[in-house]
């Protein structure tokens, strides 16, 4: 999930400026985290914690103010809302990357998914964002061939993931919604060759560039086994120091590449394991 934060931040800048070039500065002076990481680590935390996720949105959104939250979702929030709200935003897939990397099985992980979307995308796009975004990461993190991921997210999901990059560019705008975010940003993995390239690839569209390297980010960190030193080493001091601990409480315990452990946790709410140990974790197209 650190790999979705630091790819929200590289894409801080390029929100509303329509980039259509790969060739940028990763980092300047305005690199920031915004939404996209905040919500990240809410649901992280709720991962970590347990409790219930719609207490930890209300937190972290009253916590970290004006970080460019959407208008339906900060409303939500600040009302102390409770009840969905039907959105299909891509803001259910931008801060769901944590359930990717923590959860042993491919059921559990649309189990978790759907459950993280829900309380605010109940819409039936913001679940499938949802999913097939923390899907993509779990089969990344398996090891899966990048064509046989992609025919099965497409089977799964109903997402056309056939276009190219340059295809999709010249056209592509400014798009908030789940259906015409999240199929773009697995495109700009599948056609990246490194960490680095993905969040290029993802910011060169030109749309809601912090969601889009968020959500490729995360595919990216899991299938690349991790963020590149210097990458980490320039975005964890834009991170607030409350947000940063809450990564290394996951890192510590998932790792962003990590396989080994020795205990399998359980988790208080639901029985589900949780990744910690060598475990067997079923996937249909992972070599
Ligand atoms: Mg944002």
């Amino acid at each position: 999930m650190f790999g979705a934060i630091v790819g929200d931040i590289i894409g801080s800048v390029h929100e509303w400026s329509g980039t259509k070039t790969k060739d940028f500065p990763l980092f300047v002076e305005h690199s920031t985290f915004t939404d996209d990481s905040v919500l990240t680590v809410a649901i992280t935390d709720w991962i970590l914690t347990g409790g219930n996720l719609v207490d930890f949105l209300h937190t972290y959104t009253e916590s970290f103010p004006h970080r460019g939250y959407g208008g339906f979702y900060y409303r939500w929030a600040t009302a102390r809302s409770r009840e969905p709200y039907n959105s299909f935003g891509n803001g259910a897939a931008m801060r769901v990357s944590a359930v990717g990397f923590a959860f042993e099985t491919m059921d559990e992980v649309l189990t978790w998914s759907k459950r993280s979307a829900e309380v605010t995308h109940n819409h039936p796009q913001g679940i499938r964002g949802a999913q097939a975004t923390a899907a993509a990461i779990y089969l990344a993190r398996e090891g899966g061939i990048r064509d046989r991921m992609k025919h099965a997210l497409e089977a799964q999901f109903g997402y056309d993931l056939g276009a190219r990059l340059d295809d999709i560019r010249p056209a592509y705008a400014f798009n908030e919604t789940c259906q015409g975010t999240v199929p773009q940003g697995l495109i700009a993995f599948f056609e990246s060759t490194s960490y680095e390239d993905a969040i290029r690839n993802a910011i060169s569209l030109g749309g809601d560039a912090d969601t889009l390297a968020c959500i490729t980010g995360g595919i990216a960190e899991a299938y690349y086994g991790g963020v590149p030193r210097e990458l980490e080493a320039a975005a964890m001091p834009r991170l607030d120091s409350r947000l940063a601990a809450v990564v290394s409480r996951f890192r510590e315990r998932f790792g962003p590449s990590t396989r080994a452990g020795s205990e399998s946790v359980r988790d208080q709410d639901s029985g589900s394991r949780v990744r910690g140990g060598v475990g067997c974790r079923g996937s249909g197209v992972s070599d």
